[in-house]
């Protein structure tokens, strides 16, 4: 696994069972792979090419990579990973599930792809992400990752002092409004029939946030497409550039049912995530999870820092597996 490899081709599948899969090429995923890599391990990722913050045209909120396209990252990432030998496979993963383990009780997982081809690993980090649900608003999903914002962290900065309006899809919305309202004095609250009690009323009264009950019909744009505020039921129309919206944010789970990882539902109907304990282990022996996956407040520093734990956890698994190994072959009886 050591020939140089240009950053964009796909990388070929082994035919031979290798130390570790990672589904999931996002910051996750790579950072995870980049450990087992330099760790000489026998590392494949697999990914489809969808990640999260795709949309976005800058990524900020981390040290030293602030303002750089998501794309350049990953990029630079997976020329960073076949640096040391691993390899990154286009592809999608739709089935996933332990098989028989070696003589000595290694775990084996089969990994199939949409293509057929499929791949044996010793271990598994899953890094597969989250999808983001957006209200069913008309108008709204075009906008996404532009002036359809979910974080104030990504892309806050970048809408200060904008007529900003929030969406509000349940409880955090009012929070949500606490932090927008950090970056813009001119902040509109769309209920959208959600509750709001009387405490948190006086609260955005106190610091100038005007509540908007009527329902929204739609997004309006300009003429240049740009967004320009959100028609109501009654017809009329509140002028906004930017809109914050909290998502329902729902691990990507789809094709890894096979491996039996429990996926819990978040309070106040936020999402999903595959439950995982310390770096990423998860109760399915030889699988540990890593990212938004399994923590969807994770922007790309932490999920990059979540991949690296489980990376150097799997590898510190497969070294122990490996003594256990050789010191079961130490202790055989000689053949006659
Ligand atoms: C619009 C937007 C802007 C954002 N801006 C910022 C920002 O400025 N700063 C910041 O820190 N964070 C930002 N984020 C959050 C950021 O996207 C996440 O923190 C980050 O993507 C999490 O990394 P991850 O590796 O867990 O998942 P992802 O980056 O989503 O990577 C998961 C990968 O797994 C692949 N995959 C999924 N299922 C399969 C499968 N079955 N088989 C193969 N591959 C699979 C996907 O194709 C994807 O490439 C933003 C999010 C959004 C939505």
């Amino acid at each position: 696994m050591t020939e140089p490899a240009s950053p964009d081709r796909s990388d070929g599948l082994p035919t031979k069972t290798v130390d570790a899969v990672v589904i999931g090429g996002g910051a996750a995923g790579l950072n995870g792979a980049l450990m087992l890599a330099r760790s000489r391990r026998s590392v494949v990722v697999i990914d489809s090419g969808t990640p999260r913050n795709a949309p976005a045209d800058a990524m900020h909120g981390f040290i030293v990579l602030d303002g750089t396209p998501p794309g350049e990252i990953l990029e630079r990432g997976r020329r960073q990973v076949r640096h040391y030998g691993g390899r990154i496979v286009t592809g999608e993963v739709v089935s996933a599930a332990p098989s028989t383990p070696s003589a000595q009780g290694d775990p084996r997982f089969t990994i199939g792809l949409a293509d057929g081809r499929t791949l044996t690993a010793r271990r598994v980090l899953v890094a597969t992400g989250l999808r983001d649900e957006l209200p069913d608003v008309p108008g709204l999903a075009r906008h996404w990752g532009h002036s359809v914002v979910h974080c104030p962290y990504c892309h806050g900065w970048e809408v200060r002092d904008e007529p900003v309006g929030v969406l509000a899809t349940g409880p955090a919305s009012v929070h949500h409004a606490w932090l927008f309202r950090q970056l813009t004095d001119d902040l509109v609250y769309f209920a959208r029939g959600t509750e709001l009690d009387a405490d948190t009323r006086a609260r955005f009264a106190a610091r100038g946030i005007r509540v908007v009950e009527t329902p929204v019909r739609e997004v309006v744009d300009d003429r240049s497409g740009a967004l320009a505020g959100v028609r109501l039921t009654d017809g009329s129309v509140v002028e906004r550039r930017v809109l914050a919206v909290v998502t329902r944010a729902r691990a990507r789970t789809e094709g890894l049912e096979g491996l039996r990882l429990p996926v819990e539902e978040l309070p106040d109907a936020m999402g999903s995530r595959f439950v995982s304990a310390l770096a990423g282990s998860t109760e399915v022996p030889g699988v540990w999870v890593a990212g938004n996956a399994t923590d969807p407040t994770a922007q790309v520093g932490a999920a990059a820092a979540a991949g690296a734990l489980a990376g150097a956890r799997i590898n510190a698994a497969l070294a122990t597996a490996d003594t256990d190994a050789a010191l079961a072959a130490a202790q055989e009886p000689p053949t006659p």
